[in-house]
């Protein structure tokens, strides 16, 4: 079969869903049911509920964070529920209701899995950071395409490359710089002198890098080396920067400092951030 036609089958599929779905959408009005919708989607968090449905969280690339219930996706004949793994890249299709806060999801279908990182524990802790992250920062219905995009691809790096070191140090720099949250990197925020090719310090009790005569005690060091990677983070993308032995240490401590922002900003302790040194 020439891709083409493959293509054109598809989109008739997804056209007769759209049609059927909102076919039902329109009945099912009367009952305070808004139409359906459909979004491509990232899974960031799935809980039990009751006997057999799920609770799950999403990234929308077209609604935002959306917290919907899966009904009977526990149930083992259940088409859809294996799709709603932590991190899974699907297209979602839900209904809103005007008086609930969750949404009823009714399909999903799997456009991409990261099962390699999904079943080894060390990966899977990787991935584990990355959706608190997103679910804590995200604000609940507020499309943020850079993120999508970036969570898909440190995601697929972790499965590509079997490792987190660099794909984890990337997507923390990452969110620290599209929160607006990155300090400078040339000079003291508390007395403005260059740091030059001299080291900085910080910590997650206040924003910014600090002199060798500012530092706190128990600040951590920000070497000359992990600013060098960042720039290179800044400027490059993932996929694109291969993995050498010695950027080891310099990622381990870029990733550091970046959850240390974030927790500030958050004013929370990370609970997966624990379990990355375990593993
Ligand atoms: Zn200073």
């Amino acid at each position: 079969m020439s891709a083409r036609v493959v293509i054109t089958i598809v989109l008739r599929v997804r056209t007769f869903r759209t049609e059927s779905s909102r076919w039902s959408g329109a009945a099912s009005a009367r009952r305070l049911l808004m139409p359906a919708r459909e979004t491509e989607a990232i899974i960031l968090k799935t809980f039990p509920l009751g006997e057999a449905d799920r609770l799950v969280s999403f990234l929308g690339r077209s609604t935002g964070r959306v917290r919907g219930v899966a009904a009977g996706a526990r149930r083992l004949k259940n088409r859809y529920g294996s799709t709603l793994e932590v991190l899974f890249h699907v297209q979602i299709w839900y209904v809103e209701k005007e008086t609930r806060e969750l949404v009823r999801i009714q399909q999903a279908d799997l456009l991409e899995s990261f099962h390699k990182a999904q079943s080894d524990y060390g990966l899977s802790t990787g991935l584990a950071v990355i959706s608190e992250i997103c679910e804590l920062i995200l604000p609940e219905h507020e499309v943020s395409e850079p993120m999508f995009r970036l969570i898909l691809l440190a995601a697929r790096e972790v499965e590509r490359t079997g490792g987190w070191n660099l794909p984890l140090s990337y997507f923390a720099f990452w969110t620290v710089r599209l929160g607006g949250w990155l300090p400078r990197f040339d000079r003291c925020v508390a007395c403005d002198s260059p740091f030059g090719s001299n080291a900085a310090y910080y910590d997650a009790h206040q924003p910014g890098l600090f002199c060798e005569k500012c530092r706190r005690p128990g600040m951590k060091l920000f070497r000359p080396e992990v600013r060098a990677l960042a720039e290179r983070f800044a400027g490059e993308r993932l996929d694109r920067i291969e993995y050498e032995k010695s950027m080891q240490t310099s990622a381990r401590e870029l990733r550091e400092a970046a959850l240390a922002w974030i927790e500030y900003h958050l004013e929370r302790r990370l609970k997966t951030r624990e379990l990355l040194e375990t593993t």
